[in-house]
């Protein structure tokens, strides 16, 4: 059996989001610790994804201050960096704490790539700080980068968020599942590649890692996508009057949901699309929960089951 399961970006920081090693490791110990029964099952194996907002944004602000030693880095360069870096700390503690028990599992990271296209109507996503209208405008000129107002008040990059065609590298991850790997596949959305007479190029773009990983588990004909992120479900009327934790979610009626609003872009939303988009390709079902309850969640005792 294979899971496709997504670890939150916010879930591999430490508190206010920080990035430093130590925060980093403590936070990604306490997942894997509580996914230790699965990673250790013979007859199971994880696909591990995984977001890199907070991780991107360290990235951009030390190499800006780099100045010219550091720049210029394309975002797809930075993804990539996440990808190796996240990844190949997943697979160090997740090797470790199985060692610890006199056990064994072997991970391995893929440098995952995703192809999209990439048009004037492609939405924009905000990435990294805020930053004043001055400091806006001169990043706008020096580096030719789009600047979005935020609603929070000041200025933010803005990127394009195509969304995911296809994953490639498929096959690669194919293969190490089958020599008995666990794989961590997808980090911070892949690396957006736009293709050009069947050649891949990759392209300043970010794609969304909840809509990645459905892909992904749907060419892989995963068994189970289990979304881990902060909070314990999909709820209806969230922080609001009437807020309803919602234990099943038959696919058309999170359709209408997700087209009422209950659900916003940069958050819950992509999450439900991707479980909706797994559900009905592959008939099975997908399920959105705590990276806390990560066990339960994956045996379907906990967090919100989408129903084909
Ligand atoms: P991740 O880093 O795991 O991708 P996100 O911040 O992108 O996390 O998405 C999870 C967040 O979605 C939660 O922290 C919650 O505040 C927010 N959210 C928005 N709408 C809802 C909803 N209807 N039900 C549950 N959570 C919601
Ligand atoms: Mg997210």
């Amino acid at each position: 059996m294979v899971y496709v399961v997504a670890l939150g970006g916010n879930a591999i920081a430490g508190p206010g989001l920080r990035v430093d090693y130590d925060s980093m490791l403590a936070a990604i110990k306490s997942a894997m610790r509580a996914l230790l029964p699965l990673i250790v099952s013979r007859d199971l194996r994880l696909v591990v994804t995984h977001g890199n907002g907070p991780h991107v944004g360290l990235l951009a602000e030390a190499l800006l201050r780099a100045g010219d030693h550091g720049l210029p880095q394309p975002l797809h360069v930075l993804t990539a960096m996440t990808q190796a870096w996240i990844g190949s700390m997943i697979k160090h503690v997740g090797e470790v704490l199985t060692r610890e028990r006199g056990l064994e599992a072997r991970f391995e990271v893929v440098a995952t790539r995703v192809l999209v296209e990439v048009g004037p109507n492609t939405p924009m996503k905000p990435v990294g700080r805020l930053y004043t209208r001055e400091e806006a405008e001169a990043l706008a000129s020096r580096l030719g980068w789009v600047m979005v107002e935020d609603p929070r008040g000041g200025w933010r990059r803005g990127v394009p968020s195509p969304p995911p065609l296809k994953v490639l590298d498929v096959d690669t991850v194919t293969t190490l599942l089958e020599g008995g790997f666990h794989v961590v596949a997808c980090g911070g959305g892949g690396i957006p590649v736009v293709e050009n007479d069947g050649v891949y190029r990759p392209v300043e773009a970010v794609v969304d890692k909840d809509l990645c990983s459905s892909k992904l588990a749907v060419a892989l004909d995963a068994d189970l996508l289990a979304i881990l992120t902060d909070v314990k479900g999909v709820a209806v009327n969230y922080r609001k009057p009437g807020e309803r934790w919602l234990r099943e979610l038959k696919v058309d009626e999170a359709r209408r949901l997700l087209e009422r609003g209950e659900f916003p872009p940069g958050s819950m939303g992509p999450k439900v699309e991707a479980a909706i988009q797994y559900a009905e390709a592959t008939g099975r079902r997908a399920v959105i929960g705590s990276l806390k309850e990560a066990y339960r969640v994956l045996r379907l005792e906990s967090g919100t089951i989408i129903e084909p």
